[in-house]
């Protein structure tokens, strides 16, 4: 398949990439560099000895992602993952958030089934869920469009334009892909997550910690109703989580789908901080600070669904996660800017 990544040189795309190029297929990537690098692209072309076009350009505009359909097209499919993704942020600038977030959709979906694509795969989250009654969530579990956040709200809103979209191109494969928490990175140490300012995340705030580039952890909560305290996460390594769209992409069916990508294992923040330590081999400061309003205990998936009708399942622990991440952090104390 030729595929169009948009947010292709994010995080998640730069490995979605290296999945996709190490299974025969051909990509694309379409950035605007908001919140990474130019370096991530030839990253991934290093580590697969492929050439990584990068088309750098606004998805939500049409003309540049008709620009992009006339220079590389035509593609058999789009990977939509460009998305403003920060919480907190979203909580801020929800105009920018819902704005950026739904446009670059009906841009991409505009031009694409223009130009015939046949699979259109959309990245969404586990936080569309809402009710905790229903852990471990499966896909039929309750979601909701009354989140707790814009960037939450945007993916379910998405969800709901992508169902109707299908229901009227029923030749098209529509798939959405709702993460749990996703990190470590690509075992070469090439790409990893090279967030800007301070990180949000529980995991690259800890890598910057284990380089000295913050002075301690901040653990938002040890009084939840959780076995040590502190809050449970479904975390999933990076590269399965890219194989899962691989797959979602090579199994698609024609119509509406959707499936979570987890490893269906809850981790405590103090389990995740313990396995970065044996990692990096050393203790790291950390401090209980209130919750962070907003958090939920616990999140975490079945992962059944796509067991059943993908084939796939995660196959990294924590621990890779956390000697992968390290592995990155430490060749790039400063992200794609040591480069
Ligand atoms: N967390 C923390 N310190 C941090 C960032 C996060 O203790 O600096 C906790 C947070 O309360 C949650 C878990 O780590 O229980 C995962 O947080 P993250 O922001 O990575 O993911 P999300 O909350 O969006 O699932």
């Amino acid at each position: 398949m030729r595929v169009l990544l948009a947010g292709g040189a994010g995080y998640i795309g730069a490995h979605v990439a290296v999945a996709l190029i190490e299974s025969g297929h051909e990509v694309v990537l379409l950035d605007d560099l908001s919140n990474t690098s130019a370096v991530a692209a030839e990253r991934v072309s290093v580590i697969t000895g492929a050439p990584v076009p990068l088309v750098v350009g606004d998805a939500s505009v049409d003309a540049v992602v008709e620009a992009a359909f006339d220079e590389h097209g035509p593609f058999d499919a789009i990977v939509h993952l460009a998305a403003y993704k920060a919480v907190g942020e979203s909580l801020q600038k929800p105009l920018d958030y819902y704005a950026n977030n739904l446009d670059t959709t009906f841009a991409l979906l505009r031009t694409g089934i223009a130009r015939g694509i046949r699979s259109f795969l959309f990245s969404s989250t586990g936080t569309v869920y809402s009710d905790p009654a229903d852990l471990p969530f499966t896909e039929e579990s309750t979601t909701s469009i009354d989140l707790s956040n814009a960037y939450s709200k945007s993916k379910r809103m998405n969800e709901v334009v992508l169902a109707d979209v299908a229901r009227v191109n029923p030749e098209l494969d529509v798939t959405v892909l709702r993460y749990f928490n996703p990190v470590g990175a690509h075992e070469s140490g090439l790409i990893g997550e090279d967030p800007s300012g301070i990180p949000n995340n529980l995991m690259p705030f800890v890598q910057r910690v284990a380089v000295g580039a913050l002075e301690e952890i901040g653990i938002f909560g040890d009084d939840y109703d959780t076995p040590d305290g502190t809050g449970l996460r479904d975390y999933i390594h990076v590269v399965d989580l890219a194989v899962g769209h691989v797959k979602a992409l090579e199994q698609g069916a024609p119509g509406y789908d959707v499936f979570n990508l987890g490893t269906g294992r809850p981790v405590s923040v103090r389990e995740l901080i313990a396995s970065f330590e044996k990692a990096v081999g050393r203790e790291l400061p950390s401090r209980v600070l209130p919750r962070r309003p907003g958090d939920v205990a616990a999140t975490y998936c079945d992962p059944a669904k796509a067991q059943r009708k993908l084939g796939w399942t995660a196959e990294r622990t924590i621990d890779d996660a956390s000697r992968d991440a390290w592995n990155w952090q430490s060749k790039n104390p400063q992200g794609f800017q040591t480069a």
